[in-house]
């Protein structure tokens, strides 16, 4: 029976942080993964660049049944330390928007860090690994795969969530969870795209491809950022971003033309030029596909501006700057970014993340009821739930 002082499950961004921490501490630490390589979200996050965290990342960015639970590690290992480490590992990196920031070259560049901090800190890493059963008995954890049991006194769960099941995603971490007695919250796939009912499909689809600048608004929740049309439904960041706070039946209410007074830009046209067509108008404001589709719905009629009174206009201002759609669903966990929902946080220790109720056993990163929003949030949380766990593993 091998022994170590803390097994790892799962190499993703918050494991590999923990064990970095618990290494240096001069713990004995074996991270285990079910694939090939490590990091494997990472690699392909951020288009491939690696948005690893956001300059402006606080409590405020994510979503969780208690607000509060991520502050304390939040605030303990902020997006200044992992920009130190980048920094410290020369790596070349800009802010593209919003405070996001990304590799200049490859997110290969995050997971070489990781590994060689990994490997300074004496980290041991065993892949293809598929644990068959973990058990607890006098203070030590035996993790058992097909080939051979490993005992430790700290086991930590870093297993990610549920989302891109092909690139290893697996349950393992919310059963766990529960064979050990804590609460797992109901599980849905968040920054995602919606998809269209039948019949709105049958008039978008053929303006996939359009993009445009949008505020898209769910329960009272508004985030300012570009939409795209897709054969499927909705995405751009604006819907990504909405559909973490999306539920069945709700609706999006999209406005079309953020930056501008509709009524007054119509008002100004009509006076400007009085026999230009509506369409026309409207073509300068918004994607001309997109008005031609809105034309298709008789969101408005062609007429010429002149046509138009104080009531009409204000009418078709109203419906561009809440325009409702009403979304079939999602796509689910195979196009979602991150799974919300997970371990509650009231079973978990916020200074330490581990589990009240059970001592030695830690879950970091995803697999906690804690979701950033599109931008970087996502990692910041992984490194930092992973860095204070490192700290107590
Ligand atoms: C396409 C995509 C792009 C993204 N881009 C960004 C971005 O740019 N910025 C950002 O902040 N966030 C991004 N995210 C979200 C971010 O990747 C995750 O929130 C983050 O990786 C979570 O880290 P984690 O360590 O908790 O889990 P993961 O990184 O998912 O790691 C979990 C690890 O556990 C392993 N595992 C799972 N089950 C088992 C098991 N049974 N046995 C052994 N090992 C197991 C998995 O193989 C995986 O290696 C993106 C997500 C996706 C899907």
């Amino acid at each position: 029976m091998q022994q170590w002082d803390v097994i790892i499950i799962g190499a993703g961004a918050a494991g590999l942080m923990c064990a970095i921490e618990a290494g240096k501490r001069g713990r004995r630490v074996l991270l285990l993964d079910n694939g090939k390589r490590v990091g494997r979200k990472i690699l392909m996050s951020g288009g491939g660049r690696c948005n690893f965290t956001n300059i402006y990342a606080g409590p405020e960015n994510f979503l969780s049944q208690n607000k509060h639970f991520c502050k304390s590690a939040l605030s303990r290992y902020t997006q200044w330390d992992f920009i130190a480490l980048v920094q410290k590992h020369a790596i070349a990196y800009h802010e593209k928007t919003l405070g996001q920031l990304f590799c200049d070259d490859s997110a290969k560049d995050i997971v070489d860090m990781l590994l060689s901090e990994a490997k300074a800190a004496n980290v041991q890493i065993a892949l293809q690994q598929t644990i068959t059963g973990v058990s607890f008995a006098d203070g030590r954890y035996t993790v058992t795969t097909a080939e051979l049991s490993r005992q430790c006194h700290s086991l930590v769960v870093a297993s990610g969530g549920l989302s891109l099941p092909n690139l290893g995603a697996t349950a393992f971490g919310f059963q766990l969870a529960e064979q050990f007695g804590l609460k797992v919250l109901p599980l849905r796939a968040a920054l995602v795209p919606l998809t269209w009912q039948p019949a709105d499909k049958a008039v978008f689809e053929e303006i996939s491809g359009v993009s445009l600048p949008v505020t898209a608004e769910v329960n009272g929740t508004v985030f300012p950022e570009d939409m795209l049309f897709t054969h499927r439904g909705l995405s751009g960041p604006a819907i990504l971003q909405i559909s973490s706070y999306w539920q069945p039946g709700d609706e999006v209410i999209v406005n079309m033309a953020p930056q501008t007074d509709v009524a007054d830009f119509l008002a100004t046209q009509q006076q400007a030029h009085p026999e230009q067509e509506v369409k026309t108008a409207l073509a300068k404001l918004l994607p001309k596909r997109l008005v031609e589709k809105l034309l298709e719905l008789k969101v408005f009629t062609n007429q010429p501006l002149k046509a138009l009174n104080p009531k009409s206009i204000k009418q078709l201002a109203d419906n561009l700057h809440a325009y409702v759609f009403k979304p079939n669903g999602t796509e689910g966990y195979r196009t979602a970014e991150v799974t919300i929902g997970g371990v509650d946080t009231d079973y978990l220790s916020s200074k330490t993340m581990e589990a009240k109720q059970q001592p030695g056993l830690y879950f970091i990163g995803e697999v906690v009821d804690v979701t950033g929003w599109l931008g970087g949030y996502n990692f910041q949380w992984a490194w930092a739930s992973g860095w204070v766990a490192g700290q107590y593993c």
